[in-house]
């Protein structure tokens, strides 16, 4: 049952509930209810004048691009963002359930931050993200610091729910969405280099891998009005940040017909239909509408990615050479029972196309080792597919069994946790090689790097990206962050490329 508590009514019984607002039914009423709520508020907003809020975040890229929704839906009620707990009136939490790990990592914050509320009894603290949705009131009962749980769907009732706070109650919003994008809030960068931006294009995912908690977490897939995208980006653009990454759960499955969840494109009008934007679409108009900014993008699906976006990839230089590919595992009766909607010689396929079409494109993924009923000869042939495509580089996971997965519900997390541990090491020892593989290839060549930030080894260097992903440090000189420069490669680990620059460079 899902419950708003400051509002204390049962909102999956509440047929007037829609999208994060209870509203009232007589008109007279509702106009001197909202008049009354929108004067509380204004005042709750005066009284927080110079009041601060620390962010945390943890997770995908995704986490990362709501918590600068947060802090914007923030800053209109009062709020500035400060990057030190010990100065912060709220302290927020933006978390991760993907696997158990990432979920007792926040456990953890949560002692550290009860020392904070133990010299401050004034301090509210909320939790907000993936874990919020799992556990709902779960986590006001087991964790006794925390004041406020937020859903993904939910950071627009942010203002109903500090009021709640405000009075030592505590508050609860976790319902989900079929139409909120947040394309109407202009993001608050928060630890921003000035250099990249990530831009939310669509929400939530109707994938159904069984292992993932995503769409339980995040709920049904919507996209972005491309309209709201591209005036963010130009906002960006006008600010003179030269990257920015197009974000969703699935970016290829981005299909914009007038707002909704994407399930419902069957009902859509001819009209509709005709004018719908799909992600190759949006992909051509940022890249023409901004021909000096980088454009990247993540996460594709290989069921969903079509060859018209490698071809708009390999059309626009500003578009990255770089796709993560998530494939999970090699063998076709792993892939089935993930419910990953692909075989192993599909995605094979799509490789191919994709290093004929874009030659030299960086390729990433994500696997998972240990997987229920994985055997040793499926093993195998994930490790003989990774021989297969040479990944530049991967994000690599032991299977971390999630509650409510069809996974959890259906299956036995039977592979032993040592065997689980051996095969990931073999996963990343083999990552390892051919990263390695391809950063030996690049001695010797000049790149085109963007410098994002000062390297973490030396201050004496510079730390940036090349178009396949490739991080490549190099001395300074005069060079500043934010300029695009042709670096000459002189060295490689399997992490990292360095070199010396040569010049300002003509591409991007
Ligand atoms: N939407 C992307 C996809 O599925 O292709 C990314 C989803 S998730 C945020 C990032 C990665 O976490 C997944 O690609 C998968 O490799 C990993 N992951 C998800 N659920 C997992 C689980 N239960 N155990 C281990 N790894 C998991």
């Amino acid at each position: 049952m899902r419950r708003d508590k400051h509002f204390n009514v049962d909102l999956d019984k509440d047929p007037n509930f829609v999208n994060g607002e209870v509203t009232i039914l007589s008109p007279k009423k509702q106009n001197s209810k909202s008049k009354k709520i929108i004067e509380s508020q204004k005042i709750a907003k005066e009284n927080r004048y110079g009041k601060k809020v620390y962010i945390e975040s943890y997770g995908c890229q995704m986490n990362f691009s709501d918590s600068e929704i947060v802090a914007s839906i923030l800053s209109k009620q009062g709020f500035k963002n400060t990057d030190k707990i010990s100065s912060a009136d709220l302290v927020l939490i933006n978390t991760c359930s993907i696997r158990d790990k990432a979920e007792k990592t926040v456990r953890n914050r949560l002692h550290h931050f009860n020392s904070f509320k133990e010299k401050n009894r004034s301090l509210k603290i909320g939790i907000m993200g993936c874990m919020a949705e799992r556990l709902k009131e779960k986590l006001l009962e087991e964790e006794k610091i925390v004041d406020l749980v937020v859903g993904p769907d939910a950071y627009k009732d942010f203002p109903k729910l500090l009021e709640e706070i405000e009075k030592d109650r505590e508050a609860i919003n976790v319902i989900l969405s079929k139409e909120e994008t947040y394309g109407d809030i202009n993001p608050v960068r928060i630890n921003s280099n000035g250099v990249g931006a990530f831009v939310s294009i669509m929400r939530g995912c109707d994938n159904m891998c069984t292992f993932c908690v995503v769409p339980y977490t995040r709920g049904r897939e919507r996209s972005r009005d491309p309209k709201s995208i591209l005036k963010e980006i130009n906002q960006l653009s006008k600010e003179d940040y030269k990257e920015v990454t197009l974000l969703g759960q699935n970016v290829d499955s981005y299909l914009w017909f007038g707002g909704g969840p994407k399930k419902d494109f069957k009902k859509a009008s001819l009209l509709q239909r005709k004018t719908a934007v799909d992600f190759s679409k949006l992909l051509g108009l940022v890249a023409s509408e901004h021909p000096k900014m980088r454009i990247r993008f993540s996460t594709s699906n290989p069921q969903d990615m079509s060859i018209n976006v490698i071809k708009t990839m390999s059309k626009y230089e500003n578009i990255c050479n770089h796709i993560h590919l998530p494939v999970q595992s090699g063998s076709n009766s792993v892939l089935e029972k993930m419910n990953r909607k692909h075989t192993r010689e599909e995605y094979i396929e799509l490789i191919d196309k994709i290093k004929e079409i874009i030659p030299g494109c960086g390729i990433s993924h994500d696997m998972i080792a240990g997987f229920p009923d994985e055997k040793e000869k499926d093993h195998k042939e994930t490790l003989s597919l990774m021989e297969y495509v040479k990944y530049d580089f991967g994000f690599m996971f032991s299977y971390s069994e999630r509650p409510g997965t069809p996974a959890a519900r259906k299956m036995n997390d039977n592979v032993p946790e040592e065997i689980k541990k051996r095969r990931l090491q073999e996963i990343i020892s083999l990552q390892q090689l051919h990263s390695r593989y391809h950063s030996d290839l690049m001695v010797g060549k000049k790149v085109c790097v963007l410098i994002e930030k000062s390297s973490k080894r030396s201050d004496e260097f510079w730390s940036g990206r090349t178009s396949q992903n490739n991080v490549v440090v190099f001395p300074k000189e005069n060079y500043s962050v934010g300029d695009f420069v042709d670096v000459v490669i002189k060295e490689a680990t399997s992490a990292t490329l360095k070199g010396n620059a040569v010049a300002i460079s003509p591409n991007i």
